[in-house]
């Protein structure tokens, strides 16, 4: 399996830090407002990139966090008159909703900034011991840039470079910096923020720190994959390598992986040009599955133009595979024979190949659109080939197969058979608020109910985990 490595620029075979197992953390989202489907593309590129490495036989710990404390939460919050933790609350739960509609499964964890500080003071309390990072006048902690040797490995940027060209770094409290390059690690609190009691000051965290400690925390001092969109590259991943490896002393990321924009007009997606459009308001118009489709017919690494005319199409490409699912339940009413019959075996053999076919295409850095063109192939071969005639066990044989590579792309197209993430989802959300209206027995109804379905809950101090039993 060969993934593209942001750090070397080039396709590198994957071989994981411990056999069979795969250590990856991917950077999540500030929570003030809904997601938009921009940022649901990293969403479901690496949950097929984990889809696909579990197919594969490796067992996947991903761990994606939710920054719950930031500038836009805080503004949001002053707008509504709350506190900030209802915003963050309120959009976690969103996310979780649109993540369910999307097919998205939960991460192994999903870690709060606002839950790790502690960890955060201790890698800061570090990085000071180290000579890495300085105290300020204010109590703001600086990254000292410079002294991480290999700063700009990830970004090819030369350090050198960077000091008079890249203004944008230069973020307030430049004059109590040694250096404008050196970054914000611990800032003092502003009227009416959260903050919380450190050795430097009352404060709160920079952004880049929270990543560096809940990977560390959650999956170990190295991992193998670390992963997000491509603007997150320089300086957020830059940073968080300077940190981690300051800190820590080894190599932090094996294998950078990085998905390209989700383009509007051929400009980037974002909250701040406001050309956006939620995951909510396309779920008004069309099944979120051909969202999830749609994102999947590009390679990650090409930029994707969003358009009517391309979503039209990801509906009936995905309906054209529903449909020959949906004929082969149709087959399988009235089909006969256990077995696949001799005069079947080429046959069966040829509805192998299109297994290899997406593997392939899979393994080259996650080609989704070449694996779909497997399935398209795999879809025309059983409409020619099967029949009223075929075997029941070569039927079920292509059927499940068809069921299995749309699986990995997180496709679901024998909807009737299982209970979808959103609607789990949906009764999670509803026994909170039972628990919260203090109605303890609708909140067991709703947990029973759901274990009857084979649904098991966990309730942790991230929130409520599910797993299917
Ligand atoms: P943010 O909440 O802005 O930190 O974004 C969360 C994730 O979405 C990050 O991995 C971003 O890189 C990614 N992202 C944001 N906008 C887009 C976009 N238009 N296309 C693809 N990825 C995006
Ligand atoms: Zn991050």
């Amino acid at each position: 399996m060969k993934i593209f490595n942001t750090l070397n620029r080039r396709k590198e075979e994957f071989v994981p830090l411990e056999p069979g197992k795969v250590r990856m953390y991917v950077c999540g989202p500030t929570v003030y407002n809904l997601i938009h489907i921009g940022n649901a593309r990293p969403m479901i590129v690496f949950d097929t990139v984990r889809r696909y490495m579990e197919h594969k036989g490796y067992e996947v710990n991903y761990v994606s966090n939710f920054t719950d404390v930031d500038d836009k939460i805080i503004k949001q919050a002053i707008a509504e008159g709350v506190d900030s933790s209802v915003i963050s609350e309120r959009y976690i739960a969103e996310c979780k909703k649109d993540m369910a509609a999307l097919n998205v499964r939960p991460a192994t964890t999903h870690p709060l900034a606002t839950q790790e500080i502690c960890g955060m003071l201790d890698m800061i309390g570090t990085l000071i011991e180290k000579g890495h990072a300085y105290v300020a006048a204010d109590g703001t902690v600086y990254f000292r840039t410079r002294s991480f040797r290999d700063y700009g490995k990830l970004s090819h940027k030369n350090i050198d470079d960077l000091r008079g060209g890249n203004r944008a770094l230069l973020v307030s409290g430049e004059d109590q910096k040694e250096d404008p390059l050196d970054f914000v690690l611990w800032k003092p609190k502003k009227d009416g923020e959260p903050y919380w009691d450190s050795d430097y000051c009352k404060g709160r965290p920079g952004w880049h720190i929270e990543c560096s400690v809940m990977s560390k925390k959650y999956l170990g001092d190295q991992i193998d994959i670390h992963a997000g969109g491509e603007d997150l590259v320089f300086p957020h991943h830059e940073n968080e390598i300077a940190q981690s490896e300051a800190a820590n002393g080894k190599e932090f990321a094996r294998y950078w992986m990085h998905n390209a924009f989700l383009n509007i007009d051929n400009k980037k997606m974002s909250k701040s040009l406001g050309n956006f459009f939620t995951v909510r308001d396309i779920s008004e118009k069309y099944d979120l599955q051909v969202l999830r489709f749609f994102m999947l017919s590009a390679h990650y690494r090409s930029p994707l133009n969003f358009s009517a005319d391309l979503m039209e199409s990801a509906k009936s490409g995905l309906d054209r595979i529903v449909t020959a699912a949906e004929n082969l339940k149709f087959l399988l009413q009235t089909a006969t024979g256990d077995e696949i019959a001799d005069a079947e075996q080429t046959l069966a053999e040829e509805a192998k190949s299109y297994i290899a076919q997406f593997d392939t295409a899979m393994d080259d850095d996650f080609n989704t659109a070449d694996a779909i063109a497997a399935i398209f192939d795999l879809v025309k071969w059983a409409n020619t080939n099967l029949n009223a005639g075929s075997s029941k066990a070569l039927v079920e044989t292509v059927f499940t197969e068809l069921k299995e590579l749309a699986d990995i792309c997180g496709l679901i197209i024998d909807k009737k058979a299982e209970m979808l993430d959103a609607d789990i989802e949906q009764l999670i959300a509803d026994r909170q608020q039972a628990r919260k209206d203090k109605n303890f027995a609708r909140a067991d109804e709703i947990r029973d109910e759901l274990l009857s379905k084979g649904i098991v809950l966990e309730d942790t101090r991230e929130g409520v985990k599910w797993k299917r039993a």
